[in-house]
C-alpha cells in the first residue's frame, strides 16, 4: 500500500487534530478502552488517521493507521495493546493535500531515557526554519510531521537539561505558532499548550486517574470530570508523585482560535470558560440583531449551524425547524468515487425535509462560506424542495485571510469573499439575501473567555508572528514531493 494517499476534500473546513492522554492510578480501569472511547469523543477534530500508544513498564505499544476510530481501532488492533499505565491518543486531519502514513500519530521516538510518544494539534510556524537547520546539521526525518521535529528538539535538549520537564520548557523556546500536545515519557504523562493558547487543551479526572484532552467533551464521554483548561504557556506533568504544573517564561499575547466556538469544537465542550453551545446560540441571536429578515422558519445546517439557528429563532420569534437530515455515517471528510463525486457527496451528506420547507420563507444558518460551492448547493436543494425564499445567514464573519495556526483555509486569493461583494455572492449562491456576523459580534459570542482571542482570518490582524512566507513556500513545495 502506498504511503501517500490523495486527499479528496469537500468545500468544507477541516480541523487539525485532537489529542488525548490518560495516566492510570486505578487498577480496575481499562486504559485501552478508555483511550479508544476518548478518541471517539474527539473524532470531529480529525478523521484521516488515528492512533493509540500505551506505555507499560516504560515501553511503548502502538496501533495507528489512516482511517477513523471505528475502522482503525477495531478489537483486533486494540487487543495488541496492554492495559498499561499511560496512554497517548490522536486523531488527525492534515492541512497538506497528501496523507502521509509516516506522520500518523502518536509518533514514537527513542531518546536517551527510553521512548517518547507525541500527539500534537497545531501548526509550528517556524517549522521550515527549524527543520532545515536540523537537516543541514545532518538530522534525518521520516515524515513531514511537526511532532517529529518537536520530539527531536526535546531529545536534543534533554542532553543538556536536568529533566524531561526542563527539556520540554527549553524546546518551547525554539517553537513559534500553535501547539497543544500530549506527550508521554517512560514514566510521565505531559500536557503542553503554546504560550498563545491557539488550540484548546484541558485536564480532567476519572476516579484517581488523570486525563488530558483537546476538549472537555471527551473527558465527560468516558465518565470523567473536567477540571480545568491547561493555560497558555503551561505544561502539566502527571507521574507517580501526582500532578504538577510548570509555566514557560515566554510571554505572548494569548490568542485562542475564535473559530473553535463557531465550528471546530463540539457543542458540549467548555473552552477557556465558555460553553461552546451557548457561544453558538449567542452567534445566532447577534446575527438576527445585526441582520433581521422576515421569514416563516429558521433552520440550521447540521451540525454547527443548529445552535446558532436556535439563537436566531429565539431572538426573532420566528419558528425553529429542522430542514436537513444529515447522514451521520459519512463524517466531515468523506472520500468520494466517480467523476461527479463532489456533487454526489453533497447530496448524500444532506437531505432536505420537503414537507418542512415547501412554500415557506426560510432563514438558513451555516457557519462559513469558503469557496461557495456548498452554500450554492444548500440554497439549490432548499429551492428544489419548494422553499419560497431562502435567506442565508452565516454565524461568522467573511473569511478573507489565511490561517497560519492550523485551520485548513485556502489562500486569500481563493476565498470567495475576496472575489465578490456580499450582493454578488448572494446572487452566485442563488439566495434571496445573505449576511454574515460582524467581527465585533464574533468577539461577543466568546464573552467570558478568560484568554485573548484570534480573529486573524477574518480581520487580517494576527496576535502571533506569521511564518516567513518565502521559507514557507519553499518548504511546502519540497514536502509535496515526498
Ligand atoms: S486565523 Fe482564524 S482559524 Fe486561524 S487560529 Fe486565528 S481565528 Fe482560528
Amino acid at each position: 500500500m502506498s504511503d501517500i494517499v490523495i486527499n479528496n476534500k469537500l468545500d468544507k473546513l477541516h480541523e487539525e487534530c485532537g489529542v488525548f492522554g490518560l495516566y492510570k492510578n486505578d487498577e480496575e480501569l481499562d486504559i485501552v478502552a478508555l483511550t479508544h472511547d476518548g478518541l471517539y469523543g474527539l473524532q470531529h477534530r480529525g478523521q484521516e488517521s488515528v492512533g493509540i500508544t500505551v506505555i507499560e513498564d516504560g515501553e511503548p505499544f502502538t496501533t495507528k493507521d489512516l482511517g477513523i476510530v471505528s475502522t482503525v481501532l477495531d478489537p483486533k488492533n486494540l487487543s495488541k495493546l496492554p492495559n498499561g499505565k499511560i496512554s497517548v491518543g490522536h486523531v488527525r486531519y492534515t492541512s497538506s493535500d497528501y496523507l502521509d502514513r509516516a506522520a500518523t500519530q502518536p509518533l514514537v521516538m527513542r531518546y536517551i531515557e527510553g521512548s517518547l510518544a507525541l500527539a500534537n494539534n497545531g501548526a509550528i510556524t517556524n517549522f521550515p526554519e527549524i527543520r532545515q537547520r536540523l537537516e543541514e546539521g545532518g538530522s534525518i526525518f521520516q515524515s513531514n510531521s511537526h511532532a517529529e521535529v518537536i520530539g527531536f528538539l526535546i531529545a536534543t535538549h534533554r542532553l543538556q537539561s536536568d529533566s524531561i520537564e526542563d527539556a520540554i520548557l527549553n524546546t518551547m523556546q525554539d517553537l513559534k505558532g500553535a501547539y497543544s500536545m500530549v506527550i508521554s515519557s517512560p514514566s510521565k504523562l505531559i500536557g503542553l499548550r503554546d504560550p498563545h493558547g491557539f488550540k484548546p487543551l484541558c485536564v480532567g479526572k476519572l476516579k484517581n486517574s488523570y486525563i488530558i484532552s483537546s476538549e472537555s467533551c471527551a473527558i465527560e464521554s468516558i465518565g470523567g470530570e473536567y477540571i480545568r483548561d491547561v493555560e497558555p504557556g503551561e505544561m502539566v506533568v502527571i507521574d507517580e508523585d501526582g500532578f504538577k504544573s510548570y509555566h514557560s517564561e515566554i510571554k505572548k499575547k494569548t490568542s485562542l482560535c475564535l473559530f473553535e466556538y463557531v465550528y471546530v469544537a463540539r457543542p458540549d465542550s467548555i473552552i477557556d470558560g465558555v460553553h461552546v453551545n451557548l457561544a453558538r446560540k449567542k452567534a445566532g441571536e447577534l446575527l438576527y440583531r445585526e441582520n433581521p429578515v422576515e421569514a416563516d422558519i429558521v433552520c440550521g445546517v447540521p451540525d454547527s449551524g443548529l445552535d446558532a439557528a436556535q439563537g436566531y429563532a429565539a431572538a426573532s420569534g420566528i419558528n425553529y425547524a429542522t430542514a436537513f437530515i444529515k447522514n451521520k455515517y459519512i463524517g466531515r471528510t468523506p472520500q468520494g468515487v466517480g467523476n461527479d463525486k463532489k456533487e454526489r457527496l453533497l447530496n448524500t451528506r444532506l437531505n432536505v425535509l420537503k414537507n418542512v420547507v415547501e412554500g415557506k420563507r426560510v432563514v438558513i444558518i451555516d457557519d462559513s462560506i469558503v469557496r461557495g460551492n456548498t452554500s450554492a448547493h444548500i440554497v439549490k436543494i432548499l429551492k428544489q424542495a419548494g422553499a419560497k425564499e431562502v435567506h442565508m445567514r452565516i454565524s461568522a464573519p467573511e473569511f478573507r485571510y489565511p490561517c497560519y495556526f492550523g485551520l485548513d483555509l485556502p489562500e486569500a486569493e481563493d476565498m470567495i469573499s475576496n472575489k465578490y461583494s456580499i450582493n454578488e455572492l448572494k446572487n452566485r449562491i442563488g439566495a434571496d439575501s445573505l449576511a454574515f456576523l460582524s467581527i465585533n459580534g464574533l468577539h461577543t459570542i466568546a464573552e467570558g473567555c478568560n484568554i485573548g482571542l484570534c480573529d486573524g482570518c477574518f480581520s487580517g490582524v494576527y496576535r502571533a508572528d506569521k511564518p516567513k512566507k518565502k521559507f514557507f513556500d519553499r518548504f511546502a513545495k519540497k514536502i509535496n514531493k515526498i
